[in-house]
């Protein structure tokens, strides 16, 4: 990366490459082989909802949904949808998670469908104000994940309430479809079970949906029921090789200070790293208040001109400190702490691990301090 192409002004901020977050979507939507609910909870983890949601083509006041657009959006919070619904998106939104009776009047003003699996609920849902009763929910059933839903094997005493207001869509989670195959196959059966203890109470043309990124991912054949409810993959944080995603994601940062140091001293606190030659250190304008994490300090690596320059020391709140010992830097050069710099690339998935944390941590993280910019990969 060369200084000049970027505004000078940029300490640190993120590029969201909106072509590798359409390539990734319609990977995926053609794994899944069934229409998308994109999740873009968290501001889409940490990417940017809105932004996210507007290039993906969902229908925006004054834009239309585009032929790519997915079915709907994901979200977890009221907050979430009123962010979007005040940006203008007219797109489907479905809460996942679970919320309170008190908030169903604001969820239906947000035109939001809640996920709804206690009988109380279901009926003061339908009550809302509706003259032809009801507005469209998902019933969420449990089928191992033990945090939101009716337990599968209770779903008979959902009978009578779910015939008087049937859902929309009757979806569950998987726990562990990354690694475990066994689970997500009992979990699908729990499913099913759970569905036929319901019979004909479910509308014929209900939309079922279970597979989470690590459920698509664990398919050889296309998912299950009607949708599918990708995050992380969407946002090229797991499953990158196997789907066949791009980096999103690219954390950048200046070169803001340079200094040669001498055999025996040290860099940053706890003067954790002694240099053991002559070495030329170069400081960049991030640090763990931007969601480059504490614990990359003397593992992590950051690119600069395409090569790899490792941490040295600990990483502090504002800055990391690199060795460019045998790398050409300036004042002002860009650096990539993720994502791609030239032929090089930090993957989400990566960094992750060399900071011990999930793929989903590091990029909520990132959305702490620094602007993001959408830039566009496919050339002009
Ligand atoms: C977060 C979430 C997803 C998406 O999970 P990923 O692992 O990010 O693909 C899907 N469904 C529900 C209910 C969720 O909470």
């Amino acid at each position: 990366m060369t200084a000049s192409i970027y505004p000078p002004a940029d300490r640190a901020w993120l590029d969201v490459d909106l072509d590798a977050l359409r390539h990734n979507v319609r990977q995926l939507r053609a794994h899944a082989g069934v229409p998308l609910v994109v999740m873009v909870k968290a501001d889409a983890y940490g990417v940017g909802a809105v932004t996210v949601s507007r290039a993906l083509g969902v229908p925006f006041d004054g834009s239309p949904a585009t032929a790519e657009a997915p079915w709907g959006l994901g979200i977890a919070t009221l907050d979430e949808a009123a962010a979007l619904r005040d940006a203008g998106c007219r797109a489907r939104i479905l809460c996942l998670t679970p919320i309170l009776p008190t908030e169903l009047a604001r969820a239906l003003l947000l035109g939001v469908r809640p996920a709804l699996h206690r009988a109380a609920d279901i009926a003061a849902w339908a009550a809302l104000g509706q003259p032809h009763g009801g507005r469209p929910y998902h019933l969420a059933i449990d089928t191992g994940m033990a945090r939101a839903g009716v337990r599968w094997d209770q779903t008979d005493t959902l009978r009578e309430s779910v015939r008087a207001h049937p859902p929309e869509g009757v979806f569950t989670h998987f726990h562990s479809a990354d690694d475990d195959l066994d689970s997500r196959d009992e979990q699908d059966a729990r499913f099913v079970d759970a569905l036929l203890a319901l019979g004909d109470a479910l509308p014929a043309a209900i939309l079922r949906h279970s597979d989470n990124s690590a459920g698509i991912a664990s398919r050889t054949r296309q998912s299950p029921g009607a949708l599918a409810r990708p995050g992380i993959a969407v946002y090229g944080g797991m499953f990158s090789i196997p789907l066949g995603l791009q980096q999103v994601v690219h954390l950048r940062a200046r070169v803001v200070d340079l200094r040669e140091v001498a055999i025996g001293e040290t860099v940053s606190y706890g003067a954790t790293w002694t240099a053991a030659r002559p070495s030329r250190i170069a400081t960049i304008s991030a640090g763990y208040g931007d969601g480059y994490r504490r614990h990359l300090s003397n593992r992590g690596e950051v690119l600069l001109g395409g090569l790899h320059c490792p941490v040295v020391g600990r990483v502090t709140m504002d800055m990391v400190m690199v060795d460019v010992t045998n790398v050409p830097c300036a004042i002002g050069d860009v650096a990539t702490l993720l994502g791609t710099d030239g032929t090089a690339t930090l993957s989400t998935e990566h960094v992750a691990e060399v900071a011990g944390l999930s793929p989903y941590e590091l990029l909520v993280g990132l959305a702490l301090r620094v602007p993001s910019r959408a830039i566009s990969s496919s050339p002009e």
